[in-house]
């Protein structure tokens, strides 16, 4: 099995100060390289944020252990705007045992940012402080993919979910919450078109129909750590575990 990344931005690469386009990561056989990669790349050149003029696609050989991992449930919120939305993502986090300060100072990060970052933040989940220490870039899950995409595509479907904004987060969103000391996640795309969004706790995927104004290019996503978490164990885990999201792995 390959790991297949890609990253896309326009005007220059993203470290010389270029604007994230699109970003990918999927696990393949070495018979699918060539449709994954062709894929990727058709969606950095037609964008809704614009055509690419810089993309970075690398493909390496998985030799390391898989570990598969439960997808989690997912449950819809519908709200009738974006401040109703954010309200509702503030409660899930609370919940989740984010403190209210934390929450807060992540939504302002996200909707106040200066460029959107190609990463996710970590920030601590009791004061709301940045920990990863990613800068810019911040950090980039990276290695997963469904074990099973015809069943998972099946699942969402029948869900009334066809998009691949959400195939693609839960399983991301599946990860994170596999991941050593996160206690929740929060996610809104930088896809102008796209307005929904989403708070991962415990098993489950809060998808909240309106995190952001349409015609919004601001997004991003941010991973509320416990207190005293390794930072540097949870990025390589994020980074480099290779995982397999599981639909019979979570009894369903
Ligand atoms: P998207 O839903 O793809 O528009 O992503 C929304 C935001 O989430 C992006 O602007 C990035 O900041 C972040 N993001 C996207 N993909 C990843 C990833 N694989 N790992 C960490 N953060 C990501």
């Amino acid at each position: 099995m390959y790991s297949v990344r890609m990253r896309a931005a326009k005007g220059g690469a993203h470290e010389l100060g270029g604007l994230h386009i699109s970003g990918a990561e999927r696990l393949a056989e070495a018979g699918c390289l060539g449709d994954v990669a062709k894929a990727m790349i058709e969606r950095a050149l037609t964008h809704a944020k614009g055509k690419a003029d810089f993309i970075r696609l690398t493909i390496d050989e998985v030799a390391d252990e898989v570990r598969i991992v439960p997808l989690p449930m997912i449950k819809t919120i519908d709200v009738r705007d974006e401040a109703d939305g954010l309200c509702a993502a503030k409660r899930i986090l609370e919940e989740a045992g984010v403190a209210q300060i934390a929450a807060e100072r992540a939504i302002a990060a996200v909707a106040n940012g200066e460029k959107n970052m190609r990463g996710a933040m970590a920030v601590a989940a009791d004061t709301g402080q940045r920990v990863d220490g990613c800068g810019d870039r911040g950090i980039r899950v990276s290695r997963m993919d469904s074990q099973d995409e015809q069943a998972l595509q099946l699942w969402l479907s029948s869900l009334g979910l066809t998009g691949i904004h959400v195939r693609e987060a839960v399983v991301l969103a599946a990860k994170v919450m596999a991941a050593p000391d996160v206690a929740a996640e929060l996610c809104w795309s930088d896809d102008p078109g796209y307005v929904a969004g989403y708070v991962a706790a415990g098993k489950t995927y809060h998808r909240i129909t309106k995190l952001k104004q349409y015609d919004s290019a601001r997004g991003g996503r941010i991973f509320f750590v416990k207190p005293g978490a390794d930072i540097e164990a949870l990025r390589g885990f994020l980074e480099r575990q290779t995982v397999l999201a599981a639909l019979r792995e979570a009894g369903r």
